[in-house]
């Protein structure tokens, strides 16, 4: 620990917790000094007077958590107060993975599958990526955003038809919207080559495409072609992208999601070490042994279980099993499936311990995937953070707190270029999180999804309290965080 001065007065006083810093290193008694929307000072602060104090004793004070995986991209908008990621300790959030951001496209027709998951044609409301920003600023939400440039969107805004590879003209359309949402701020860029709308862009197109962030200092995020038995040939072509592009890559939600696949993620890491040598590589996870996407034929074989989270054509599926409606329905699992559509699901097609494994990994950070417009959403909405603190640091053991934390603060900040944030260190932005480190937990389960998680005591956004024992306090002091090129 260290001190470089105690401030003789600040604005709030965090005191007589357990600091864990972000960066990996050992928990140390300690106070915390905020003033403004800063941390001027970490160590022993008796002597500092403060206009508010909070009694930190036997809670673990942290830098608020960085989700590095969300779809949140219209929930701040629409719901500011974005309950189910700060009521568990977060307090920044990237937006627009997997191919999917709300902006740049001003629709002129409803969004394809799996772009629906984050709003319809009404959401898709933003020309360019700097309108977004502007409408973010003008009504900010209580927490921070750090926004990625989604390649289905651009698709969208650009090709009349997404069956087929993009053709000069269009890709050269594409680059200058990321350019110029990369001037006004966008982190990076995100595809999602598993899915219809971005599935026919060849690796050309995409190279093309991530080649602009490099003088951002932009990074590259994809969920990748595959993630079953082709997950090999998927990962290469990562690698070679981002190489081609002169980038970084962060490896979406990794996992080993097919039979053939199941128990490999040993070798699959091995493959992201062996890469890492060359190149910088990233990846996310989130904790759970199920995925969640909309309904997909292709995920019913790898699949033990499937779960409808919504289904526009029978609402009343949500939180059903698509096996229980194929026998109510007397049909197959595809055909069950086709009359759901367009809708989402609970796929169960992961092993505990690829998962356990790839959490465990030094370069995995933690990013929930939550989406927050499915009626009986995947409980790691509301969950993650709180469920990788409890049951895989606290009961399982897999990782000390100081590692666990690390993956869901400094080193998410590092990765994505988010400066001063992910650290509790003087001149850090003073985004904290306050809990119980004996009863921090994720209550939500697959039929009760949506329960706040135990043992938050208070967390700060930007120096300003936004959430105390148990509710929000209303505050609205999120900001819009941009690549270090235009900051
Ligand atoms: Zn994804």
């Amino acid at each position: 620990m260290s001190i470089h001065s105690a401030p003789d007065r600040c604005d709030l006083l965090i005191r007589g917790g357990h600091v864990i810093d972000g960066t990996g290193a050992k928990s140390f008694a300690g106070d915390v000094a905020v003033t403004a929307d800063r941390i001027d000072a970490v160590g022993d602060l008796q002597n500092t007077h403060a206009e508010e104090v909070i009694d930190a004793r036997g809670h673990v004070v942290a830098p608020g958590f960085i989700d590095v995986h969300t779809h949140d991209d219209h929930l701040l908008l629409t719901n500011p107060e974005v309950t189910p990621k700060l009521s568990q300790g977060v307090t920044t959030v990237v937006v627009g993975n997997c191919g999917v951001s709300l902006a740049p496209w001003s629709a002129d027709r409803p969004p394809p599958p799996p772009m629906d998951l984050i709003g319809s044609e009404q959401a898709y409301r933003f020309p360019t990526f700097e309108s977004y920003r502007l409408a973010l600023e003008q009504k900010p939400a209580a927490i921070n955003a750090a926004p990625l440039v989604g390649h289905s969107t651009l698709r969208c805004s650009t090709m009349d038809n997404l069956d087929r590879p993009a053709r000069h003209e269009e890709i050269e359309n594409m680059r200058a919207q990321l350019r110029s949402s990369l001037q006004a701020g966008a982190i990076g860029f995100s595809t999602g080559l598993a899915y219809a709308p971005n599935r026919a862009a060849t690796p050309d197109e995409v190279a093309a495409l991530a080649g602009e962030l490099q003088e951002f200092s932009g990074i590259y995020a994809t969920h990748m072609r595959d993630e079953g038995d082709q997950l090999f040939s998927a990962l290469e072509e990562s690698f070679v992208t981002a190489r081609r592009a002169g980038c970084p890559v962060v490896l979406s939600h990794h996992k080993c999601a097919s039979p053939k696949m199941w128990g490999r993620s040993a070798e699959s890491l091995a493959r992201i070490d062996a890469a890492a040598e060359q190149q910088l590589i990233g990846l996310d996870v989130y904790p759970y042994t199920a995925g969640s996407t909309i309904l997909m034929e292709d995920h019913i074989e790898a699949s033990k279980r499937i779960m409808v989270t919504w289904s526009t054509t029978v609402p009343e599926a949500r939180g059903r099993d698509l096996a229980d409606l194929a026998v109510d329905w007397d049909c197959s699992l595809v055909e069950a499936m086709r009359r759901l559509q367009p809708g989402g699901g609970i796929y169960f097609m992961m092993e505990d311990d690829d998962v356990e494994r790839i959490l465990t990994h030094p370069k995995s950070m933690i990013g929930s995937d939550g989406l927050p417009h499915d009626e009986h959403p995947h409980p790691r909405l509301w969950g993650t953070f709180p469920r990788v603190l409890g049951h895989y640091a606290r009961e399982r053991q897999l990782f000390t707190l100081e590692q666990a934390l690390h993956k869901m603060t400094g080193l998410s900040a590092k990765t994505f270029h988010l400066a001063d944030r992910g650290v509790l260190q003087a001149s850090a932005f003073a985004d904290i999180v306050v809990f119980d480190p004996d009863l921090i937990a994720d209550r939500g389960t697959f039929e009760e999804p949506e329960q706040t998680a135990a043992g938050i005591h208070t967390v700060l956004v930007n120096g300003t309290i936004a959430w105390q024992r148990g509710i929000g306090t209303g505050s609205r002091t999120g900001r819009i965080l941009k690549n270090p090129k235009t900051t």
